[in-house]
């Protein structure tokens, strides 16, 4: 008998250093998932935009790159850098140009510590290590913008500026979907993340959208927090967060810190949404390429997995990401890590575990 399945198109971009690995060891785990759930299956189409293609051919991406990642359900990205290439160029080549052109404006990065794992925070006698939260990062504006220049470059007189935008539309949108996660939430709880003390525009105008906003939300509890208060916080009372909204910049320095909070860098996951779903959302690790550890295979697939999970539940197989996460954290459970998080397995022997207990338990 044969069943019709649905195929969801996948663009995979696996870029530089362990954005390779990881990216193999995903496409590896959803393979065997789609054939163990049924019903639906993967179609990867790969992309070699990276930076030793860069130095080849001068280009990242090509001029219709965009149009090509449009006819996608979704985008899968493993990490773009490399020493050789300054971060910006390679940055402003591939990710950002992705995010901003497809409206990805939100990026969603959840943490918690998982099963097996432990957070640095346990050695902290006087706090808690009950750490789960999920940190939505502006994604379209905001410091990383693009907009500035450079006068008198190359010489001693020079004078670059830096111009953060900040609009009532894109904070208006970010803030609307942070008090939707929030609210779907058990605890209903928001903080927002601002440095309007110092920031007497852009922050200003961003703390006033929140409060305008919170009016719609009376049933999600909120509160805010200065930056750097913040990260104190984040260390001396993880229990206290819940949902959290911040800036490009400011949510990227803090989920780099959750992170290594919850106990590796490389556990943790991102997703890149346009909600209007007009364009294709992409997935990616947070971590970068990593080129201290790239080739070894010992990389930790934890967080490309993650990340794999997020982009099946988008494409609307939910069930089948809630198999792969418990897959994930019965590997983990079972003390089966890679040495960032305390064990002695590499890469493609975490893999084959969590595709064995995908296959195994369900
Ligand atoms: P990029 O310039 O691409 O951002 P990076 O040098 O900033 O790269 P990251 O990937 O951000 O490097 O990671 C910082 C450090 O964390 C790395 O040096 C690496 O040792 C460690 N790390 C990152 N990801 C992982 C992972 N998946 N598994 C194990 N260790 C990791
Ligand atoms: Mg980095």
């Amino acid at each position: 008998i044969r069943t019709v399945s649905k195929v969801h198109r996948i663009a995979s971009i696996p870029g530089d250093g362990i954005g390779v690995d990881i990216t193999v060891a995903a496409e590896r785990v959803l393979h065997v998932l789609a054939k163990t759930v049924g019903g639906f299956e993967f179609d990867f189409t790969t992309f070699d935009w990276s930076s030793e293609k860069y130095r080849e051919r001068g280009w990242y991406m090509p001029p219709d790159g965009i149009d090509q990642l449009k006819k996608f359900d979704a985008i899968y990205f493993g990490a773009v850098g490399s020493p050789d290439v300054p971060d910006h160029i390679s940055l402003w080549s591939l990710i950002l140009p992705i995010r901003k052109s497809l409206n990805q404006y939100v990026n969603v990065r959840p943490t918690r510590i998982l099963p097996g794992t432990t957070s640095p925070l346990s050695a902290l006698s006087t706090t808690s290590s009950h750490l789960d939260w999920v940190m939505i990062r502006e994604n379209s504006e905001g410091e990383y913008s693009g907009q500035g220049g450079t006068s008198h470059s190359d010489t001693s007189y020079a004078v670059a500026t830096e111009v953060s935008i900040f609009t009532y539309v894109g904070v208006s949108r970010i803030m609307r979907y942070a008090f939707e996660t929030a609210r779907s939430r058990p605890r209903k709880k928001l903080t927002m993340v601002t440095k309007s003390n110092a920031q007497r525009h852009g922050m200003v105008l961003w703390d006033k959208i929140f409060y305008e906003i919170a009016a719609e939300y009376p049933d999600v509890e909120t509160d805010k927090m200065l930056v750097d208060a913040m990260t104190v916080r984040m260390v001396l009372h993880p229990e206290s967060l819940d949902t959290i909204v911040a800036t490009n910049l400011h949510a990227d320095i803090l989920s780099d810190l959750a992170a290594a909070l919850s106990g590796s860098i490389g556990i943790a996951p991102s997703s890149n949404l346009d909600p209007t779903r007009e364009n294709p959302s992409m997935f990616e690790p947070i971590h970068g390429s990593a080129p201290d550890i790239a080739g070894k295979g010992i990389a930790n697939p934890v967080g490309a997995f993650w990340s794999a999970a997020e982009m099946v539940r988008w494409v609307g197989e939910g069930s089948a990401a809630d198999m792969l996460m418990q897959a994930v954290e019965n590997v983990t459970a079972a003390g089966v890590k890679t040495k960032d998080l305390g064990g002695d397995k590499n890469t493609e022997e975490v893999t084959t575990a969590v595709c064995e207990e995908i296959e195994l338990r369900f």
